[in-house]
């Protein structure tokens, strides 16, 4: 166990997913002390959720020895829309039964510590810059690329959130003007394209036609049973129709990072989620299409890698919310 020094003020972060509560207690350098993970009781409806993360931070705050009330506050990353502000989660769509739901009051009434939240993406640019691939950087746009696309944009050291707290949905904005239709309904968004369904649907209308691939022996012959994992181990392992699925995912990603490089001239973009760890399968593209796309000056100012905190980047974000506070433009 990490010593704790007299007198110093630790944090709760947590993470709450549509999949898992995640919490964790750390010191204001990052320093995680205690960490626990359960499964989020998405359809139960608010009250369960609330239940669940109350004893999430009451159980790491006692593997951390320290009581609630002595935390200095806990910080939530919940999934949008939220109002940051009010604490208030409007309607996320992998929670169930989720309308306008005062979070942070109902977290601050049950453990008695001051409670902040964030949108989980804008979070984990928040986390990134603190203790991550980020740390110094004033201006970044974080990206993440899993189940869907979603990001966060830091200028001059705020978390730009616009004027009605929704910046940053960087997985909606339209990079082919005849492309599929997103969930959104707008059609052609780089989520509708790139993100993990996207990648795993396109593969599999790809083996169907490709009866002597390897994507297609990787998933047992059936085309039905391709995943984005699969299409990247497929790539990997050389097979050209694997290849020619997930570069068109990546070079969408790679438009979208143009447009990112000219709109807000970043010193960093950081792309992270389940997708990234496809490694330079992901960033290699990426790169060459921000190379022949983007306007020189932003393009030459802008490094793209990928994150440093992996999946604990919106915990991290979580306690820097608390920790650090966050400054926000809108
Ligand atoms: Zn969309």
């Amino acid at each position: 166990m990490v010593a704790i020094p007299p007198g110093e003020r630790l944090v709760a972060g947590v993470d709450l997913g549509g999949t898992n509560v995640r919490t964790c207690i750390a010191r204001a350098d990052g320093a995680i002390l205690a960490r626990a993970r359960t499964p989020t009781p998405a359809d139960d409806g608010p009250a369960a959720v609330v239940e669940r993360v109350v004893a999430g931070v009451r159980e790491v705050a006692q593997t951390a020895g320290v009581a609630v009330r002595q935390l200095a506050g806990v910080g939530v990353g919940a999934p949008g829309p939220l109002d940051m502000r009010s604490g208030i989660v409007f309607s996320p769509p992998n929670l169930a039964g989720w309308h306008d739901v005062p979070l942070a009051a109902l977290l601050r009434d049950a453990l008695g510590v001051p409670v902040h939240i964030g949108n989980d993406a804008n979070l984990a640019a928040v986390g990134e810059r603190a203790f991550g691939a980020g740390r110094g950087i004033d201006n970044l746009v974080y990206m993440t690329v899993s189940t869907g696309i979603g990001g966060g944009v830091i200028v001059a050291g705020k978390l730009f959130v616009g004027s009605s707290g929704t910046a940053a949905e960087i997985g909606h904005m339209t990079v082919d003007l005849h492309g599929p239709r997103c969930k959104c309904g707008n059609i052609g968004c780089l989520e509708a394209i790139a993100a993990g369904p996207a990648i795993a649907r396109s593969g599999r209308e790809a083996a169907r036609g490709a009866p002597e691939s390897r994507l297609l022996a990787l998933a047992g012959g059936t085309a039905d049973r391709v995943t984005t994992s699969l299409v990247v181990q497929a790539a990997r392992e050389g097979d050209a129709v694997a290849q020619a699925v997930f570069e068109r995912a990546a070079e969408a990603i790679g438009v979208g990072c143009v447009n990112l490089v000219n709109l807000f001239n970043p010193r960093r973009i950081i792309i992270g989620g389940g997708v990234s760890q496809a490694g330079e399968l992901l960033f290699a593209p990426v790169r060459r299409v921000v190379a022949e796309r983007a306007l020189p000056s932003p393009r030459d100012a802008c490094t793209i890698m990928g994150a440093g905190l992996g999946d604990d980047c919106g915990l991290y974000g979580a306690v820097a919310l608390v920790a650090h506070g966050v400054d926000t433009l809108v």
